[in-house]
C-alpha cells in the first residue's frame, strides 16, 4: 500500500478500479511530401481543423448550458485559436513552402508558440502571469493532439463504464478537451501527477462533481489498470493497492460524508441562530453566476462575495457592459428580491489571471503591486463598465457593491466619485439605475484594519477579507507553502486587527462580515462570534457545517472564548485552545 500526496481540487472519496489513460503528446517526425501532394495535404489539414472547431464550440455550448458562460468559456479560448485565420494560414504556408505534411506542420506551427509561452511561464513565475503562461501552453497543446487525432485517423481517449463499473482515472496529467468527456456515470474520480489547481482541468472537476487529485508526482509506473485505488479529494490524497483495513476504513468515510449530507440538508431551511437565538447572517462567498443556486440549496441567506474575476476566466478581451450584466443579472434572478448580493468589484492582478486586457504583469513582486483596486483606478474604462453594470442590475435586487484591497482613505474616497460620475453618466443618458447603492470595502490590508476607524465613516460595511489580511499581516505568501507555518488565522496579530475592524464598524453602526476562507472553518466559528461579528460569508458547501456550529452555539460563551484567545501569545496556543472548544461543544465537527 502506498500514499501519495497531492492537491485535492475537488471534493469527494473514490475507491474503484484504475484506469491509465495515456494523455502523452504523439511524437510527429520530420516528413515532407511530393509538390503535387500539396494541394490535397492542404485540403486534409483543413477538414482537421474544421473539425476541431466544432468540437470546441460544441463543448463551449455544451458547458454554458450545464453550468456558467465562464465554465463553457473555458473553450471559447481553443475555439478562438481554431478560428483564428492567422493560425491557418501559417500552418499551411508551412505546407505550401516546404512540403511538410499535414501533420508535421501542425506540430511544428503549434510547438513554436508553445516554447515561447513556456520560456515565459519560467521566467515570469507563478505569480507574475506564469500560471497564464502555462494554461495557455497547455491548451496549445491539446489543440495540436486533437487536430492531430483527426489527421492520423486516431480516437481520443474516451472513458466510458467498459464493464459497467465506474472507473478511477489516473494519467500523467489530463487535457481539457479529456476531462471534457467525463461524467460522474463513469468516473468515480480521477488523480494526475501533474497539474495545479487554477488548471482547467481542476475547475471542470469541480464542476462536474468528480472528486479530484492533482499534482502528486510520479506514480503511474507503480500501478496497472483494473487495479484498487483510492482518491480523497477531501485530503488530497491518492491511495495505491490498499489493504482491506484502508478500504473498509474509506468506504466508511464515504458513507459517513453521505450521511452528513444527508444531515446537512435537513439543516437547509433552519435559521441560522445560535443556541440563545441571536442571529449571525450566513451568505456564500460564488465565482461563478451558477453557484448562487448551490449557496441557496446549501441553506445560505445570500451571496456575501460575489468574485467577479472568473468573468474574465479565459477571455482575451474585457468583458462588455452586457456581459458583466448578464452574469449578475442571473445572481440576481436566483437569490430573488430580498436576499443580498454583495458584488465585489474586479479584483485581477497577482495571482488573479493576470494577462487579459495587456495587464500581463511583469512586476518583481505583484502581491505588493498593481493588482485589484489599484488597476482598477488606472484602467478606469474597465472599471465604469462594471460600475455601470452593477447601478443598472442593482435595481432588481439587494445589490451592493464592495471594494477589494482598499490601503488609503483616499482610495476609497476615490471609487467613490468615480461611482458618483458613473451616476451622472446613467442619469444623463437616462438609464435607469439604484440611486442608492449601498457601498461596502473589503479589509484585507493591515492599513485598512488600523484605519477603519475613519474608513467606517465612508461605507455603508466592511467585510474582512482574512486570505489577505493574513498573508499582509505576516508577510507570508497566501501560496507558498514554504511559509505555510507563518500563515495562520489563529495569530494574535490577526486576531487583534480583526476586533479593531469590528469594533470601529460597530461604533459607526455599519454592517461587518468576514469573507475570507477563516469564516468557513468551524475551529473559528465560536471566536469569530465572540469577537463581534454577525455575518460570515463562506464557500456554499461550508454553510451547513458552520451552521450546525452556530446553531449550538451560545453568545456569551463564545465572548469568553474571544476573550480567552486575545490574552495568548501565539497561534499555536489559540489553536489548540480553539479546538479544545469545539470538541466540547460540538465533537463531530473535530473529527
Ligand atoms: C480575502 O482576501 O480574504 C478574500 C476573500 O479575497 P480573495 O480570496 O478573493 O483574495
Ligand atoms: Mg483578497
Amino acid at each position: 500500500m502506498e500514499y501519495k500526496y497531492g492537491t485535492a481540487v475537488s471534493p469527494g472519496i473514490a475507491i474503484g478500479p484504475a484506469l491509465m489513460l495515456d494523455t502523452e503528446g504523439v511524437h510527429i517526425p520530420y516528413r515532407t511530401v511530393l509538390p503535387e501532394q500539396v494541394a490535397d495535404e492542404v485540403e486534409r489539414l483543413r477538414r482537421s481543423l474544421r473539425e476541431a472547431v466544432e468540437e470546441a464550440r460544441e463543448n463551449r455550448q455544451r458547458f454554458t448550458a450545464r453550468f456558467d458562460p465562464a465554465i463553457g468559456n473555458i473553450f471559447a479560448a481553443q475555439q478562438s485559436a481554431l478560428e483564428d485565420p492567422s493560425f491557418w494560414v501559417k500552418i499551411e504556408h508551412l505546407i505550401t513552402t516546404h512540403n511538410y505534411s499535414a501533420e508535421y506542420a501542425v506540430s511544428r506551427g503549434i510547438r513554436e508558440p508553445v516554447k515561447k509561452l513556456t520560456d515565459a511561464a519560467a521566467r515570469f513565475g507563478e505569480h507574475a502571469g506564469g500560471g497564464l503562461a502555462r494554461r495557455q501552453a497547455a491548451e496549445l497543446i491539446d489543440i495540436e493532439r486533437q487536430v492531430l487525432a483527426t489527421l492520423l485517423g486516431h480516437q481520443s481517449p474516451t472513458v466510458g463504464p467498459v464493464s459497467g463499473e465506474r472507473v478511477v482515472v489516473l494519467a500523467h496529467d489530463l487535457m481539457t478537451s479529456d476531462t471534457a468527456d467525463f461524467s460522474p456515470r463513469t468516473v468515480w474520480a480521477f488523480a494526475t501527477e501533474s497539474g495545479g489547481p487554477t488548471s482547467h482541468t481542476a475547475i471542470l472537476a469541480g464542476a462536474l462533481e468528480i472528486p479530484a487529485v492533482v499534482g502528486v508526482g510520479p506514480f503511474l509506473t507503480d500501478v496497472s489498470g483494473g487495479d484498487v485505488v483510492i482518491v480523497d479529494g477531501e485530503q488530497g490524497l491518492l491511495i495505491l493497492d490498499p489493504d482491506d483495513a484502508t478500504i473498509a476504513r474509506y468506504e466508511a468515510k464515504r458513507s459517513a460524508l453521505l450521511s452528513r449530507a444527508d444531515r446537512y440538508h435537513s439543516l437547509r431551511d433552519k435559521p441560522s441562530v445560535t443556541d440563545d437565538e441571536v442571529p449571525i447572517r450566513l451568505l456564500g462567498n460564488i465565482e461563478l453566476a451558477s453557484e448562487a443556486a448551490l449557496c441557496l440549496e446549501r441553506g445560505a441567506d445570500g451571496v456575501g462575495l460575489y468574485r467577479t474575476e472568473f468573468l474574465y476566466l479565459n477571455k482575451t478581451t474585457d468583458p462588455t457592459e452586457a456581459e458583466h450584466y448578464d452574469a449578475y443579472r442571473s445572481v440576481v434572478t436566483t437569490l430573488g428580491p430580498s436576499r443580498p448580493l454583495v458584488i465585489r468589484t474586479l479584483d485581477l492582478g497577482a495571482d488573479k489571471f493576470s494577462s487579459v486586457s495587456g495587464l500581463l504583469s511583469t512586476e518583481k513582486n505583484p502581491f505588493l503591486g498593481l493588482r485589484s483596486i489599484r488597476l482598477c483606478l488606472r484602467k478606469l474604462d474597465l472599471f465604469k463598465t462594471q460600475l455601470r453594470a452593477i447601478l443598472r442590475v442593482a435595481l432588481g435586487g439587494d445589490v451592493r457593491v464592495m471594494f477589494p484591497m482598499i490601503s488609503t482613505v483616499d482610495e476609497l474616497r476615490q471609487c467613490k466619485t468615480l461611482l458618483n460620475e458613473v451616476k451622472e453618466d446613467l442619469d444623463e443618458a437616462g438609464i435607469p439605475f439604484k440611486t442608492d447603492l449601498p457601498v461596502g470595502t473589503m479589509i484585507e490590508v493591515p492599513s485598512a484594519a488600523l484605519l477603519a476607524d475613519v474608513l467606517a465613516k465612508e461605507v455603508d460595511f466592511f467585510s474582512i477579507g482574512t486570505n489577505d489580511l493574513i498573508q499582509y499581516t505576516l508577510a507570508a505568501d497566501r501560496n507558498n507553502e514554504n511559509v505555510a507555518h507563518l500563515y495562520n488565522p489563529a495569530d494574535p496579530a490577526v486576531l487583534r486587527l480583526i476586533r479593531m475592524v469590528v469594533e470601529a464598524a460597530n461604533r459607526e453602526g455599519i454592517d461587518v462580515n468576514v469573507c475570507g476562507e477563516m469564516s468557513g472553518e468551524p475551529l473559528y466559528t465560536s471566536l469569530l462570534v465572540g469577537l463581534g461579528l454577525r455575518q460570515l460569508s463562506v464557500t456554499p458547501r461550508k454553510v451547513p457545517e458552520i451552521k450546525r456550529v452556530i446553531r449550538h452555539l451560545r453568545v456569551q460563551e463564545a465572548e469568553q472564548v474571544a476573550n480567552q484567545a486575545l490574552r495568548m501569545d501565539t497561534a499555536r496556543q489559540v489553536t489548540n485552545f480553539l479546538r479544545d472548544q469545539l470538541r466540547r461543544i460540538l465533537p463531530e465537527a473535530i473529527d
